[in-house]
């Protein structure tokens, strides 16, 4: 199959102008780890921001923070309003308490292109008379205000779906140099191209890769010449693999070699013709056209419908998986204790 080599338009700081932003309001709906990561950076950035919650606790974290908090109905009475509502219950909210409140040339941006990509059957559909755009980090909440905070920046997915006031991708872009992703690159795709490489990460490249990690560990195991707490550190637990990743993004999958032995290149490049089996692409390809034809979006809205919770049976199966119950005693001789939870640290600290 031919490569597609054509490249996507990729924004910088230098390509943004703040200034499309003043006196705007802006409303961030939802102050969970997104919305709490991208208020604060909007705000060091000087926009007015508003927030939109529940009564909830996250509701007391913005006040803490310094923010006025207001109902979701409320919150649009701003200009721009930034949805960082969890996906399975942003139609709901949306045409419950967003949809009333909107009124022409109001912009309403979304963290994620699937509501939108598959809004025949998720049920969310903006009118016609606001702007709708996409900031979809490729980062979590708490990377998004570190990376902020240091400088950095971090990568992101941008989009404009619809352009009414004809000012949605000047907007856009401001909204993306004011929470710190024009720093390290916002590249432009549609929501559905978004949707559909965020849902391949998660149920195709994912779970291929746990396959192939699993599958290691178990060959070993079954061997029955090897301690399990020498076969998980040296497949993943060192975290010497997850170092290995980095050093791809940051010097390319070949050129990184160099940081390895001669004889672990030797190894890798000589012998992995042996693992390129033609039925793996094949099942992706298979996989990737269940996303794509929203094979898995009907799917998922209707598990989510049953009301009972889909998650723990999953759960509870690959609990059972074989030598799960291996990897907690060897986490236990080796002290592996989750250092703290980086979610509830970010979500329920009062300040940075
Ligand atoms: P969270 O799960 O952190 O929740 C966001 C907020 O929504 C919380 O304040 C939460 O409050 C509130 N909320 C939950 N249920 C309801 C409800 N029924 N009514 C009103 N408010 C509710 O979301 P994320 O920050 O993880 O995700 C937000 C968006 O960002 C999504 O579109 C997601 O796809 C996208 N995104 C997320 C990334 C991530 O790393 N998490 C990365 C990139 C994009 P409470 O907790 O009290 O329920």
């Amino acid at each position: 199959m031919p490569l597609n080599e054509s490249s996507a338009q990729v924004y910088f700081d230098k390509d943004a102008d703040l200034s499309v932003l003043d006196g705007k309001l802006v409303a961030v709906i939802g102050y969970g780890n997104q919305g709490r990561a991208q208020a604060l950076n909007l705000r060091d950035s000087g926009l007015k921001v508003i927030i939109g919650n529940i009564e909830d606790e996250y509701r007391e974290v913005a006040l803490k923070d310094g923010f006025e908090v207001l109902s979701i109905a409320e919150a649009c009475k701003a200009d721009i309003l930034m949805i960082l509502l969890p996906d399975e219950i942003q139609a709901e909210i949306f045409n419950k308490d967003i949809l009333p409140n909107l009124s022409e040339n109001k912009v309403v941006d979304f963290a994620t292109g699937y509501n939108i990509a598959f809004r025949d059957i998720t049920g969310l559909n903006p009118p016609a008379f606001i702007d709708v755009v996409m900031i979809a980090p490729r980062m979590i909440g708490i990377g998004v205000r570190d990376t902020y905070v240091s400088g950095e920046g971090f990568f992101s997915f941008v989009g404009v779906w619809q352009d009414h006031s004809g000012s949605a991708k000047q907007i856009l872009l401001a909204l993306a140099k004011a929470v710190g992703t024009t720093k390290r690159g916002a590249i432009e795709t549609t929501f559905e191209q978004e949707a559909h490489l965020d849902l391949f990460t998660e149920q195709v490249f994912g779970p291929a890769f746990g396959n192939v990690l699993r599958n290691s560990i178990k060959v070993l195991l079954e061997e029955g010449l090897y301690p399990p707490e020498a076969v998980m550190v040296e497949i993943y637990m060192s975290g010497e693999f997850s170092y290995g990743l980095k050093e791809m993004a940051e010097f390319g999958i070949v050129e990184q070699m160099d940081h390895h032995s001669p004889t672990s290149q030797y190894g890798s490049l000589s012998h992995g013709a042996t693992f390129m089996d033609e039925r793996l692409p094949e099942l992706m390809r298979k996989g990737l056209k269940e996303i794509q034809s929203g094979k898995f979006a009907r799917e998922w809205a209707r598990v989510q419908r049953r009301g009972k919770d889909p998650l723990k049976p999953l759960k509870d199966a690959a609990r059972n998986m074989p030598f799960i119950q291996t990897e907690k005693k060897v986490r236990e001789n080796l002290k592996i204790k989750p250092k703290k939870d980086e979610f509830k640290r970010f979500r329920r600290i009062t300040s940075e």
